[in-house]
């Protein structure tokens, strides 16, 4: 069956939830703003990923486990830095009584962050799983960890995340799935329930297909609630509430109106897209070699085609650079921090309220180069 992509949990909840923003995000393609509640449970997912890393029964120290949280901290979507920095140590407090719970009966699970990619019916499906345990009679135990603020009643009875992943092991690995948990982390509380029965997953299958039938016939009406449209991104350009934003042009005549020119700024926003997606994979590699590293005590590695020396260094980072500016004021040094940088000296250059004389001075040993900064926002 012909999809836009394969379909998955989120998916699926999100054409049952409102076909137009399904279309407008995934066949579209129009981003949706980044959000701080993923970027924080991304973040501690993938701190616990790298808890559950070791093939050996020694779980890494709580030290590590916190440097690779801080290593790998997602900072988009937050709303400022003090949103950031109260989340941040959340996501510790969260890692620290974690590791205080499970590392003294640390084991290898089964599998962590398990990929599914399968076709039922000619319906493509994928997703992941956070972590698959063995029970002791050989079944699986499948645990998907919350990070939100509650776990609403009843869900865990009925909620089709689980039996999506139920359905895709047991079509996957060949196994029997004995158990399903939801891991709310902020109270570290394990919500188990026994697997799902089969009108549960025959729902799911119906789910799956009316919702790929849905997609291929191109049935993308907007479905408004008050929850949906609340917090959706779309609004401005939804059917719905094009009277509210009947000032604005909509996207599609903006780009159509200058085919070249919005294909330019398309080009360069894919293109630092990239570079984003890029920097990230490199930052987290260049986190999980530094810890393998330091682990061994080795300073110099090989791959098959490079090499890599590490030199020890010891980084401050300030959460809260304000405090730490005030308290440098107070301290009657920080002019002993104020270094001259190149923006600065742009900035200097370019105001007229400084010295002509110096001005002058500078121009004379810089080149004047004509550019123009470009401020890309997500449409
Ligand atoms: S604003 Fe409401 S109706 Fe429109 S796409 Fe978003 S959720 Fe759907």
């Amino acid at each position: 069956m012909k999809l836009p992509r394969p379909l998955s949990h989120s998916s699926i909840s999100l054409y049952n939830e409102c076909p137009q923003k399904y279309k407008f995000k995934y066949v579209d393609k129009i981003p949706e703003k980044p959000k701080h509640f993923f970027s924080f449970g991304q973040s501690v997912h993938l701190a616990l990923e790298y808890f559950y890393g070791p093939k050996v029964p020694q779980a890494p120290s709580l030290e590590e486990l916190l440097a690779r949280y801080r290593e790998i901290w997602v900072k988009s979507g937050y709303r400022d830095e003090n949103q950031e920095a109260e989340y941040f140590e959340e996501g510790r407090r969260i890692l620290t009584r974690f590791h205080d719970k499970h590392a003294k009966s640390f084991h290898v699970p089964f599998s962590v962050e398990y990929n599914f990619s399968f076709e039922h019916e000619g319906v493509p499906l994928t997703g992941k799983v956070d972590r698959i345990d063995k029970l002791p009679d050989g079944r699986l135990s499948i645990l998907d960890y919350k990070t939100g603020k509650k776990l609403a009643a009843g869900r865990l009875d009925v909620d089709s995340q689980l039996t999506m992943y139920q359905f895709a092991c047991e079509s996957q690995l060949g196994a029997e799935v004995g158990e399903l948990i939801f891991y709310h982390l902020p109270t570290l509380k394990e919500h188990r329930t026994v697997r799902r029965d089969k009108p549960l997953v025959d729902e799911l299958t119906a789910r799956i297909m009316a919702t790929a039938e849905g997609i291929v016939k191109d049935r993308f009406d907007p479905k408004p609630t008050e929850n949906a449209c609340r917090w959706c991104d779309y609004k401005p350009i939804c059917p719905i509430y094009k009277d509210q934003y009947a000032g604005m042009p909509p996207i599609a005549a903006r780009a159509a109106g200058e085919p070249e020119l919005a294909a330019l700024v398309d080009k360069y926003g894919d293109a630092l897209a990239k570079v984003r997606e890029a920097k990230a994979e490199a930052d987290a590699a260049a986190g999980e070699l530094a810890a393998a590293l330091r682990k061994k005590n080795y300073v110099r590695a090989f791959g098959e085609r490079y090499e890599v020396l590490a030199a020890p260094a010891v980084k401050w980072e300030f959460r809260d650079k304000k405090k730490v500016l005030d308290m440098l004021k107070k301290a009657g040094v920080y002019e002993k921090v104020l270094a001259p940088s190149a923006p600065l000296v742009n900035k200097l250059i370019e105001d007229a309220a400084v010295d002509a004389d110096l001005r002058a001075r500078l121009g004379e040993i810089g080149d004047r180069v004509e550019s123009a900064e470009l401020t890309l926002k997500i449409l």
